[in-house]
């Protein structure tokens, strides 16, 4: 085979492969999702009014802030000025927790699991009004099912005004279940108990919901795969974190044999890749754990994400949290 026709076949090959599996997905809200052409279409923008603070990223306090889903404006308000807008279930998933108490930043909120899609993706509903009163955990949930009424409900240090209501929604990956222990090994938890057992949102890492919500098909671990990896940290443990054996997809080598792993992350702190290091590998930390490379590329938004030190020497508060959770679940 000539090198273009093994190109051609490895481009059929690849078009064969993304198109085989697909999750279906819908618009989470209301809104038609027809008749969105441009962000400013569907985003709602924070008290600065820029429409991208509404996004997902780096795109709060000048791009010091990280906002981790992507905040859907209602299409229709009642005489009151709230929304009427229903929020539903984004994909087919189970009901992992209802949280019907305003007692946090994310307010009343609906977290769901997605076990029939590529990889087991959690999607959250945020600052809901009210929430269905027939859900229950556990409970199996079609796409597009209504999770309950769009709102503004949060705990957080600015209230948000009727004007700027709307659904925060995220999907991404669940750290660990040895996430409580964690939360309550660390002093300056001691005075605020973890309220949302593991679907608090310290555990629930995402990603840009845009890889999903654009399409009506998604391929949920493709999603995550397209995400660029900038840094990597080496760490030493027999016990494998249980975020690999969830993520099995993710992770290269053999997970019996490893004395420890290499795990590369995209920027915003989602390990998206594990290689396992077998006895005697000169990968292998000195330590529990330690920083191994950095993409120089992506040092500023790193350090803004508080990732790596602003010198690029040392991990940073969200990849030293991050890691710890994750090694909460060697069990
Ligand atoms: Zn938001």
């Amino acid at each position: 085979m000539s090198p273009r026709s093994l190109l051609a076949a490895l481009f059929l090959f690849q078009l064969g492969a993304a198109s085989l599996t697909a999750t279906e997905v819908v618009w989470p809200t209301s809104m038609d999702r027809t008749t969105i052409h441009t962000p400013e279409d569907y985003l709602q923008a924070t008290i600065s009014e820029n429409p991208f603070s509404g996004s997902y990223g780096m795109v709060r306090e000048e791009g010091q802030r990280f906002h981790e889903g992507v905040d859907i404006r209602p299409t229709s308000h009642n005489p009151a000025g709230e929304p009427l807008d229903q929020v539903f279930s984004a994909m087919d998933g189970k009901i992992a927790y209802l949280n019907n108490a305003t007692n946090g930043p994310y307010g009343k909120y609906v977290v769901i699991t997605h076990p029939q899609a590529e990889l087991l993706v959690y999607t959250l509903y945020a600052h809901l009004a009210k929430i269905e009163p027939s859900l229950k955990t556990g409970d199996a949930i079609l796409r597009g099912k209504p999770l309950g009424l769009m709102g503004r409900t949060s705990a957080g240090a600015a209230p948000i005004t009727p004007d700027r209501a709307h659904l925060h929604f995220e999907v991404g990956l669940i750290l660990s279940t040895g996430f409580e222990t964690w939360y309550a090994a660390q002093p300056e938890n001691r005075k605020s108990p973890n309220l949302h057992s593991l679907w608090n949102g310290q555990n629930l890492m995402g990603m840009d919901p845009m890889l999903v919500l654009s399409r009506t098909r998604a391929n949920l671990l493709d999603a995550v795969r397209s995400q660029t990896a900038v840094v990597s940290v080496t760490m030493r443990t027999t016990r494998p974190p249980d975020f690999v054996k969830r993520y099995p997809m993710l992770v290269s080598g053999d997970v019996e044999r490893a004395a420890g792993w290499r795990v590369d992350f995209a920027w915003q702190g989602m390990p998206i890749r594990w290689t396992a290091l077998e006895p005697g590998n000169a990968l292998l930390p000195s330590t529990r754990w330690q920083l191994y490379a950095i993409d120089q590329s992506a040092r500023k938004l790193l350090t803004s994400r508080k990732m790596i030190t602003p010198d690029a020497k040392h991990p940073g508060e969200i990849l030293t949290q991050n890691v710890e959770i994750l090694l909460s679940g060697a069990r």
